[in-house]
């Protein structure tokens, strides 16, 4: 089989507000054909102008390449060696960022189509599994004016999340920081009073993480306030610090009372391997397609498990993200939960419309996936909807 051609498109909300804090308002979507008439399907979370231009442009010499020129006439069936090729060959505009991020969408398409291609879906061609289900979380983002609404807000986003059959759930608190965009800024003890109201709102049995989103700048500071939230049972603290602050996470994950999880935003195996071994975190949380592809997330999850830490994907793309996150969990022991919401729960129309829901949600497990491939269907109405022309 050959790749005989790659096609990227820009997708966007209608009502796209560009000073928020919200990748779920754009998508970068790319096919991937074959001569046998298989088409792979991926997606990145990254600005999908830049991703795209990495995609199709011209090359200059023989490591600036576009990458489109690098994958025509390659067998997708080859996704180690496609991977490494994209990567060396576009070393010195890439190594790290977008371009990791586009090649993380082709890789996402490569396996859709070995999938297809032998009528498996995707996990089976990663290993296969033990797991019966795989168990999501909802990330939970509140909305509000003042420091109350936004807490009566989290606890009844909390509650309904609860009552959909989640065991687990997210609050997503940015009181400041750069993901805070709405203006509303909080002191440190109105976030212990959020999570406490939190807590308190889903009762003791019920798994609940934290998303701080990059608040402090040291981990003195953080300690201040994180220490305090032992009896609160978080299971894990995410992003505290600002993501190149290793020493600070080192300190955190020795000294908090909850586990430190990162890696939403990191490239390759290798910022995971300084993260992990550097930053000593305790989850690391790849996103599929930023991290560079399924290849590349386990990778990231092998290294995880010699080291004995937890993986949980970030997702907060399509369905197509969403598959891809659950492929890699059902194969990787060490990995508890995915990050995932049910389509009605989306704030983002393009990401609650733009696949059929790929996943099936029962008592609060998901089946694994057992279509061919990646196993989702695009919309085409809401594709057409949400294409930049
Ligand atoms: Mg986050």
């Amino acid at each position: 089989m050959k790749i005989t051609k790659i096609e990227s498109y820009i997708l966007l909300v209608p009502d796209l507000i560009e000073n928020a804090t919200s990748s779920s308002q754009d998508n970068l979507v790319v096919f991937v054909h074959t001569d046998e008439g298989i088409t792979g399907i991926g997606e990145t979370d990254t600005g999908p102008y830049i991703a795209k231009a990495v995609i199709d442009s011209n090359g200059s010499h023989t490591m600036a390449m576009g990458m489109k020129d690098l994958l025509i006439g390659m067998d997708p069936f080859d996704t180690t060696a496609i991977w490494e090729k994209l990567y060396t060959y576009t070393m010195m505009s890439g190594r790290r960022g977008a371009v990791i991020c586009a090649m993380g969408a082709i890789d996402m398409a490569l396996w859709d189509i070995k999938g297809k291609a032998l009528g498996l879906p995707v996990y089976k061609l990663l290993g296969g599994s033990n797991k019966e289900h795989i168990v999501p979380y909802a990330s939970l983002q509140p909305h509000g004016n003042t420091v109350a609404e936004y807490r009566d807000s989290l606890v009844r986003w909390a509650k309904e999340a609860k009552d959909y059959g989640f065991t687990a759930a997210k609050m997503e608190c940015t009181l400041n920081g750069p993901y805070n965009h709405s203006g509303l800024i909080g002191t440190d003890e109105d976030l212990t009073e959020i999570i406490t109201a939190c807590r308190e709102a889903v009762g003791p049995d019920f798994t609940m993480m934290v998303d701080v989103q990059y608040l402090w700048y040291d981990a003195k500071t953080a300690l201040r306030t994180i220490s305090k939230w032992e009896d609160l049972d978080i299971f894990f603290l995410e992003t505290p610090l600002a993501i190149d602050n290793l020493e600070g996470y080192s300190i955190l994950s020795r000294e908090a009372p909850m586990r430190i999880a990162a890696g939403e935003w990191q490239n390759t195996r290798f910022e995971f391997l300084d993260l992990m071994d550097n930053g000593k975190i305790d989850v690391a949380q790849p996103d599929i397609g930023r991290v560079g592809g399924i290849t590349e997330a386990m990778r990231v999850c092998h290294i995880a498990q010699d080291r004995g830490r937890l993986i949980v994907p970030h997702c907060w793309k399509t369905g197509i993200g969403i598959a891809a996150s659950a492929h890699v969990a059902a194969v990787t022991p060490n990995c508890p939960f995915i990050e995932y919401l049910p389509a009605h729960l989306c704030d983002s129309l393009l990401r609650a419309e733009l696949t059929e829901e790929p996943l099936v949600m029962e008592n609060g497990k998901l089946r694994l996936p057992e279509k061919p491939g990646l196993g989702i269907t695009i919309n085409e109405d809401a594709f057409e909807r949400y294409l930049v022309k």
